[in-house]
């Protein structure tokens, strides 16, 4: 499978510039680094033959046709929940922002992916009553009333944090299950801030969750400033979970906390009671 960075065949030409092969090109004719190409996963194709300007161009994000068709040339994957977050972006360059996130921000999910591999449904897919309020059902693993999309949400991000840390002990599992739930509250927060921008208690509450999600990650000294040179191979979170099974982890911001926790939980309850 590992076949990335294969970027020179023998049936290509080893220039390390290219001409765009659109015929309305601004730059038609003229050679242009290939940094000016998006690379394709299919060493066959090398680049797209379109530049990324003409490419900025030829999308038009009301015909997804336009986007399936670039990412098949790129042999990349097209994954709706990429894409969604990827029409956040504020500069209105997509397809750009796409491939940086497919390509470095979850490169580990997808970097064996190809075009064949899409995911067209969105995954956070809202089950909801007649009222119209996301059904939420007790979960033991859990120990809360979640929507499945809230479930799957947890899940996937202890998922990563157990991929990318050592996450053995109780604890720890506490703490990776905490730090998912606050992510979980900073994300939806987020979201209705974002759809409610007059809604004042919407902003605090989304403040709130930035700031116990920052105090809960500083407090598991997850913060990238306090990484160290010497724990580099360790991985903060690992450090943590070490400190905390020495018992020399200073438990007395954990009530703290908690307390802050249950505020935003019931502050999330009542968010989600006025949708
Ligand atoms: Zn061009």
């Amino acid at each position: 499978m590992a076949t990335k960075n294969k970027t020179v065949t023998n049936s290509l030409p080893k220039e390390p510039k290219k001409i765009c092969q659109n015929k309305d090109c601004n730059a038609m004719g003229r050679y242009q680094p290939t940094s000016n190409f998006y690379k394709s996963r299919n060493a066959y194709i090398g680049y797209h033959p379109y530049c990324k300007d003409c490419i900025k161009k030829v999308i038009n994000i009301d015909n997804m046709e336009t986007i399936y068709e670039i990412l098949q040339t790129l042999d990349t994957p097209f994954i709706q929940d990429i894409w969604r977050e990827a029409l956040a972006s504020v500069d209105g360059d997509y397809i750009e922002t796409y491939l940086n996130l497919i390509n470095s921000t979850y490169k580990t999910r997808y970097e064996n992916a190809r075009f064949k591999d899409s995911i067209y449904e969105d995954s956070t897919h809202i089950e909801r009553d007649e009222d119209g309020k996301e059904i939420k059902e007790w979960n033991d693993e859990w120990q809360g009333y979640y929507s499945k999309r809230e479930i799957d949400y947890l899940n996937k991000y202890y998922q990563d944090l157990n991929n990318d840390f050592k996450i053995i002990t109780t604890n720890h599992k506490d703490y990776a299950r905490r730090i998912a739930q606050a992510s979980l509250i900073m994300n939806d927060t987020y979201n209705f801030m974002r759809d409610n921008p007059e809604d004042k208690d919407a902003v605090s509450a989304y403040n709130t969750a930035v700031s116990n999600f920052d105090r809960l990650s500083k407090s598991a000294q997850f913060a990238e400033s306090q990484r160290s040179a010497s724990d580099v191979s360790l991985g903060c979170f690992g450090r943590v979970f070490d400190a905390v099974e020495k018992h020399n982890f200073v438990p007395q911001h954990i009530p703290e906390d908690k307390d802050m926790f249950d505020k935003i939980i019931d502050q999330f309850m009542n968010i989600n009671k006025s949708l």
